[in-house]
């Protein structure tokens, strides 16, 4: 196919990076809006192979410049259904990485493309080749797919005009599986498209968990699964149920850790902490613990300053993705906020503490009434200690919790201290998120200090006493 392109397409330039000295242009990114949009129509109303450019296309656009950017195709086909859309759509972003020099992230009103210096020298000129190369890589791997059509859109007022009838259509998207639970289906769909990106990631779509990237509800897994059963989308037997409020299945586990290559052994779909689902890197938004408050944040990528730990979405984005099961950070879709049984294994809604304002707004349908004052936003404060005031001032579900742990602490401490140093236990101590006191070793009664751990983990290998006085013993 490439023969015909002045660029090469293979799967091997999927994990190609342009950095900002090597691009040409970028198109919708953090900086400018943009959006890619699959439709449905009937075999009458698309032209197969038609093309339209609406604004600048690539040779007029400024060298180095960012530039809004919209992406909308028209399939067609005897089995294409709306169903389908969303998983079409999405394949956009593995299908158009195949071409060298063209770098697209994200997905659905967050897209990030560049394309770089050395395509246009090699002859890539007009947005016309990328349209004709999707279409071909579209029909020659989904057949399905008959007739495609595309629109490309650089006009900023066109973007715009358009964009707001593309979030309308993503909307009643995600709406469409709210009065559908786990509970209600036999059959939840996984999705291993990203693992070319992160080889052990498995992503599990049930109507109560969106996937990460936003762009794949139940449905949608279900009718790629139907269509196309040699695709990247399958249907996941639930098995028994193990644990109701974490979401965590026989069938689920079996079908994950065989996929993720037994990167983890188990996955609970709504918790946090424990086995959590494992991300690859293209969430919408991240979830943070924070010790300091024992709550969690959320920030979402329109967000770049640092969240209250300090951190913005880009640097915490390295420690969720890759397709680990990384404690302390999850990421999630959206559309997640509004599922009845988000993070409920960790408290849900009674866990966050703080979100951009944006994004609170965006989901505050999903947020309970009795807790929404009581997130924090960027307006409210910047820093932990700000949260902690804030938290304490609207009396947070969390705060109940650090009085529980601080006093579970202190009589831990008193226990060991009665009991003395021989009886401290010699296996590993891992200790639950939170804060742990207990009294510095070899302190006596009355006196000394007391050291405070913050989140640690601490690995005994060995430890010794000694007698103060007299003979001595030792434990190992
Ligand atoms: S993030 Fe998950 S659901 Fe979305 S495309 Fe990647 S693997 Fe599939």
């Amino acid at each position: 196919m490439g023969e015909e392109f002045p660029f090469d397409i293979n799967p091997m330039y999927e994990g190609e990076r342009i950095r900002k000295k090597g691009m040409y242009v970028e198109l919708g990114g953090p900086d400018q809006p943009g959006f890619e949009l699959v439709r449905a129509a009937s075999m009458d109303e698309v032209e197969d192979g038609r093309f339209t450019m609406i604004g600048p296309d690539i040779l007029d656009l400024k060298e180095g410049s960012q530039n809004t950017y919209a992406m909308m195709f028209r399939m067609a086909g005897e089995l294409v259904e709306t169903d389908l859309e969303s998983v079409v759509e999405r394949r956009m972003h593995d299908f158009q990485n195949y071409i060298q020099g063209y770098m697209h992230l994200n997905q659905r009103y967050d897209i990030w493309v560049r394309v770089s210096k050395d395509a246009v020298k090699k002859g890539l000129k007009s947005f016309e080749q990328i349209a004709k190369a999707t279409i071909r890589l579209y029909k020659a791997e989904l057949p399905f797919i008959e007739k495609m059509e595309a629109t490309f859109i650089t006009d900023p007022d066109e973007v715009k005009k358009q964009l707001d009838g593309a979030m309308e259509i993503f909307a009643q998207r995600d709406a469409r599986t709210r009065d559908l639970h786990d509970e209600d289906v036999d059959l939840f769909y996984g999705c291993t498209l990203c693992q070319s990106f992160a080889p052990t990631n498995v992503c599990v779509v049930t109507p109560d968990r969106v996937s990460l990237c936003g762009a794949i509800n139940w449905f949608d897994g279900r009718a790629a699964a139907n269509v196309d059963p040699e695709g990247p989308n399958f249907a996941i037997e639930k098995g028994e149920c193990i644990d109701e409020i974490g979401g965590e299945y026989t069938g689920v586990n079996e079908k994950t850790v065989e996929l993720s290559g037994g990167e983890y052994d188990r996955i609970q779909l709504h918790s946090f902490f424990d086995a959590p689902h494992t991300s690859c890197g293209c969430f919408e938004v991240i979830g943070f613990y924070m010790p300091e408050v024992d709550g969690i944040g959320w920030v979402d990528r329109d967000y770049t300053e640092p969240s209250p730990n300090g951190l913005a979405f880009s640097t915490m984005a390295g420690n969720t993705g890759g397709g680990k099961q990384s404690i302390g950070f999850l990421g999630i879709g959206v559309e997640y906020f509004r599922s009845p049984k988000f993070i409920q294994k960790d408290g849900g809604w009674n866990r966050v503490v703080w979100m951009p304002s944006r994004l609170k707004e965006r989901v505050k349908d999903g947020i309970p009434a009795d807790i929404s004052d009581k997130i924090s936003t960027e307006n409210d404060t910047k820093t932990i200690d700000e949260l902690k005031e804030f938290l304490k001032a609207k009396d947070h579900p969390v705060v109940k919790n650090w009085i529980e742990e601080v006093e579970e602490a202190e009589e831990e401490a008193a226990a060991v201290s009665t009991a003395g140093g021989m009886g401290m236990p010699m296996q590993m101590q891992q200790f639950a998120p939170g804060q742990i006191m207990m009294p510095a070793m070899g302190g006596g009664s009355g006196g000394g200090i007391k050291i405070i751990l913050k989140n640690a983990k601490i690995t005994i290998s060995e430890v010794k006493f000694e007698e103060a006085e007299g003979s001595k013993k030792k434990g190992k």
